[in-house]
């Protein structure tokens, strides 16, 4: 297993954000992590990216408590849900990309990569001015020039159209064909099913964590985890 999390729990001064949260991925996974909003996904994030670490409980990346060492972030690549920039930010495409990478940097490995993206014919252009999805597909490109071992994303909320989302879907399949490791949090419930090999329901508990096959084939299971989620939208709102 190279992520292993037991007994998470995180406190914010009014609010009990992860209650005893507990799950394990392996290499190689495809882990979809849903939950509707204020569910701690976020929290759960900010914990696995070292941004936390007034928790309590343990998580292990790669065999080593996160907190003993930040080498580990060398070996994950993060995407951020709205990475926006403001339409006149002065860096293009390639200079995003190349962002802390230094000067022997493989520029033919960057291409290949451009293009895997779909991004190539974008490269010379002002990140500012790309649509939210071309501009999430920069953000993976970023994460995959450090050769990450493990990919984190946080699913936009808003602001992508379904083509660029559906392009999305394929290259996170692509990228996990390859050996990434993928833990991916998604609003998007039949994307998780087609996508994912393994689920993890947050609700500040794990309603569910396991085979996304074993999730999905039981109505029962998804019906009671839809209807617990629409509560707890409901009552944010
Ligand atoms: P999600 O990403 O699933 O929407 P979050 O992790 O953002 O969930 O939030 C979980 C709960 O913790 C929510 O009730 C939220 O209001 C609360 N929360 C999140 N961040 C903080 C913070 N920094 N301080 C206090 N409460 C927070």
């Amino acid at each position: 297993m190279i992520v292993e999390i037991s007994g998470l729990t995180v406190r914010y001064p009014e609010i009990l954000a992860l209650d005893n949260v507990s799950f394990e991925v392996g290499k190689g996974d495809f882990l979809g992590i849903i939950g509707p909003n204020g569910a701690g996904k976020s929290t759960l994030f900010d914990v696995m990216l070292g941004l936390n670490t007034k928790y309590e409980g343990t998580v292990k990346f790669f065999g080593s408590e996160i907190r003993k060492s930040r080498k580990y972030l060398g070996r994950i690549g993060y995407v951020p849900q709205n990475p926006v920039f403001e339409r006149n930010f002065p860096a293009t495409v390639r200079d995003v990309v190349h962002m802390g990478l230094g000067k022997n940097s493989d520029a033919g490995r960057i291409d290949g990569i451009l293009q895997q993206l779909w991004i190539h014919e974008l490269a010379g252009r002002r990140i500012g001015e790309l649509s939210g999805g071309q501009q999430q597909r920069v953000f993976i490109a970023k994460a995959l020039v450090h050769d990450p071992e493990i990919l984190i994303l946080d699913e936009p909320v808003t602001g992508v159209d379904r083509q660029s989302t559906d392009l999305f879907y394929s290259i996170l399949r692509e990228l996990n064909l390859q050996g990434i490791t993928i833990i991916w949090s998604s609003h998007d419930l039949d994307a998780v099913n087609k996508l994912a090999n393994h689920v993890a329901c947050l609700n500040r508990t794990l309603f569910f964590h396991g085979e996304s096959e074993e999730f999905f084939s039981d109505d029962k299971l998804v019906k009671q985890y839809s209807e617990a989620s629409m509560q707890e939208h409901m009552h944010q709102h």
